[in-house]
């Protein structure tokens, strides 16, 4: 069977500061999931749960009270609604979200590399791509010996171009060191998490770096992970993008429904 073109677990609200855009609410963001014909529309705005110290000026504000301003999500026969977030790891074991709050959310996108916050997600030492190929996987790493609530995490968007903003992020991914990125993926895959394949990384042109672009996925795949599409949208024309450029990925990936990740 093909893989289901059929859900996006990762999208962002206007309650996300990133995002403060009025058009998109979440009944926007239910209507052009049924329209796509999904099945499943996770919203997962940006937290940092004021239980956890060391928010950032930016993060602070949205704490558990305000994404859960979302709440009651609209309902509806065909699409299910599922509230979820996506929280911090600033490495070691620091993470975003309180274990008392796991709970709240029936998904938790947990970001490997928001590596743009400098200082604060990202020391600045790390100035090379061979220290940020370095610093990704040991963070994927420290990620994979936290004590979570596997069946419901997604490890999101690992290639981004947040990842090195000023760098080749391309040369990045070449990087990551093959040995540890497999041994992690394939505690992943054991422990049952998502691997997200976000569209804002398969945006036009992106076939220009097809191999380096899809490394780090089709390693993962070979390790026994399962996936998950993601628009990451903040405003209602990301919304698409899932639809538009996750088949092609999807396809070259040779993913079918085996690979599927579905919140439980
Ligand atoms: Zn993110
Ligand atoms: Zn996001």
């Amino acid at each position: 069977m093909a893989f289901p073109i059929d859900h996006d677990l990762h999208c962002h609200s206007q309650l996300s500061l990133c995002s403060r855009d009025p058009e998109q609410t979440p009944a926007a963001i239910l209507a052009r999931a049924k329209a796509h014909g999904y099945t499943v529309q996770c919203v997962t705005d940006h937290l940092w749960d004021s239980a956890v110290p060391g928010a950032s000026p930016w993060y602070a504000p949205q704490d558990i009270e305000y994404v859960r301003k979302s709440l009651p999500l609209p309902e509806d026969d065909q699409v299910r609604m599922v509230f979820g977030c996506e929280t911090e790891f600033l490495g070691g074991t620091h993470l975003g979200i309180a274990p008392e709050h796991y709970d709240l959310f029936d998904f938790i996108v947990i970001p490997p590399n928001h590596f743009h916050m400098v200082d604060f997600v990202r020391p600045a030492c790390y100035d090379t791509e061979e220290k940020i190929a370095g610093l990704l996987v040991e963070r994927l790493e420290e990620i994979s010996r936290l004590d979570l609530p596997w069946h419901k995490v997604g490890i999101a968007h690992m290639t981004c171009h947040l990842t090195f903003r000023e760098g080749d992020v391309y040369k990045v991914f070449r990087l990551v060191d093959e040995r540890r990125y497999r041994d992690v993926m394939r505690t992943f895959a054991r422990l049952g998490a998502g691997i997200e394949l976000n569209a804002s990384e398969f945006a036009p042109g992106w076939r220009e770096h097809e191999e380096d672009a899809l490394r780090l996925y089709r390693l993962a795949k070979e390790e026994g992970c399962r996936f998950y599409l993601a628009s990451d949208a903040h405003h209602p024309n990301a919304l698409e993008f899932v639809a538009e450029r996750m088949p092609e990925a999807v396809e070259l990936l040779g993913l079918t429904e085996e690979h599927l990740f579905r919140i439980p």
